[in-house]
């Protein structure tokens, strides 16, 4: 039976790509007392909130915010947009890519579902010239969304977002363009603006540092017209209402209150830290934990360096080990939770997270963690990744940033 009492010694070291580990500075925040969600003060929180987070998207168009996981904003961006039997393109990047395109069937969606052959699809981005051709061969228009994931959680792999967009425009196919960045956001750059992004999916739990349980769509005028017209059945995730009522600062329901105020205080955070630097500080310790990976003699699932994800990295354990019984003689012994592989990787693959609130000792930690579990698991290393990691953080050191007021 779970023991929910047992509390081992030091903390307990959160290392799985989201839920990632919320700040102090965020926990006290949201343990402010819930207030009344229709009074003065919530609208001035709300208004925050929104003009914030539209910064994190890059983006001067409305973010609609959801009490909801990232599920939910999945759900959202397609019943706002769609109708019962368009086609949708979808392209498989790893396991949510193919969740999405489920909920895709799920709605009464054609979702067509282009890859790469055999798991070679897991291990790259999406190919922006199969969905050229694929829009160039659709003459007639049939295809309504190009639905991508920008940071596919399950592999460790991003996609070129900006090439996808170029690839619609060159077909000259009028698409929209729905971009899942659930696990990208805050900590790999992201521009909803700039890459002509119709809806933008995210969600709390991943580099915006919060709890799970509130999710994103960004959107843009052309997708605010879609839904005019969208006919699949729409309630809660209506955008119409809430974009009219966050005018004001208000939602049309019970909005996720606590969770409001870790969010303003994560926005204060990370734009306080610059986004720039944030996402300097992500690709830093990705690439110090690749460095590890290699030494270890271990190969990265994502198997092109152009777009390896600075949020997390999978590692693929050799032919025989299972990837499971690895992670959980870590937990056992060092109480740290590395993420699973999942659906066509399970088993072969376990994946560091270094996002959010992470920093070299952090990582340090983390890998230490791994390289004594490998040895413990009698997986024979080529070299201490540990050291690896340490000689590349030294060599590549970052600019203190710390400012202290005169
Ligand atoms: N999409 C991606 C890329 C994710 O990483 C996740 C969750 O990890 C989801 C979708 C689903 O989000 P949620 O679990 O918050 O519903």
């Amino acid at each position: 039976m779970l023991k929910l009492d047992f509390h081992p010694a030091g903390r307990h070291f959160l290392q799985i790509p989201g839920p990632s580990p919320v700040p102090d500075r965020i926990l006290r925040a949201m343990s402010y007392p819930t207030i009344d969600h229709r009074g003065p003060e919530f609208g001035a929180l709300g208004l925050k909130v929104l003009d914030g987070i539209k910064k994190i998207f890059k983006t001067t168009q409305p973010v609609v915010i959801y009490p909801a996981s990232g599920t939910g904003a999945w759900e959202a961006a397609l019943s706002n947009t769609l109708s019962p039997g368009d086609t949708v393109l979808m392209y498989e990047t790893g396991h949510f890519a193919t969740l999405w395109k489920k909920m895709a069937e799920n709605l009464g969606l054609k979702p067509e579902f282009l890859s790469l052959p055999g798991i070679e699809g897991w291990r790259r981005g999406v190919q922006p010239e199969m969905i050229e051709k694929r829009l160039r061969d659709d003459a007639q228009h049939a295809i309504k969304a190009v639905c991508v994931v920008h940071n596919e959680t399950s592999t460790g792999v991003t996609s070129d977002i900006a090439a996808v967009r170029r690839a619609i425009d060159a077909a000259g196919h009028p698409a929209l363009l729905l971009v899942d960045t659930i696990s990208g956001l805050a900590s790999a750059d992201y521009r909803h603006d700039e890459w002509g992004v119709d809806v933008t999916v995210s969600g709390s739990q991943k580099g915006l540092m919060l709890p799970p349980g509130i999710s994103f769509n960004a959107v843009s005028q052309k997708a605010i017209e879609a839904s005019r017209h969208a006919k699949l059945p729409r309630a809660f995730w209506d955008w119409k209402e809430i974009i009219e009522m966050n005018k004001q600062g208000y939602w049309p329901y019970t909005p996720n209150t606590n969770l409001l105020y870790g969010l303003a205080e994560a926005l204060d955070m990370i734009l306080g830290e610059g986004l720039d630097n944030v996402f300097a500080r992500h690709n830093r310790l990705a690439a110090a934990c690749r460095s590890a990976v290699t030494a270890w003699g271990l190969e990265i699932q994502c198997a092109d360096p152009e777009v390896y994800s600075p949020v997390l990295t999978g590692v693929m354990t050799p032919e025989g080990v299972d990837a499971d019984s690895v992670r959980k003689l870590i937990y056992e012994h060092f109480d740290m939770s590395l993420g699973t592989g999942l659906g066509k990787a399970k088993g072969r693959m376990f994946r560091i997270g270094h996002l959010g609130d992470c920093n070299d000792l952090t990582l340090m930690a983390a890998l230490t963690g791994c390289e004594m579990g490998l040895k413990l698991a009698g997986i024979p290393l080529q070299e201490s990744g540990v050291a690896a990691a340490m000689d590349y953080l030294t060599e590549h050191v970052a600019k203190p940033e710390l400012k202290v007021a005169a």
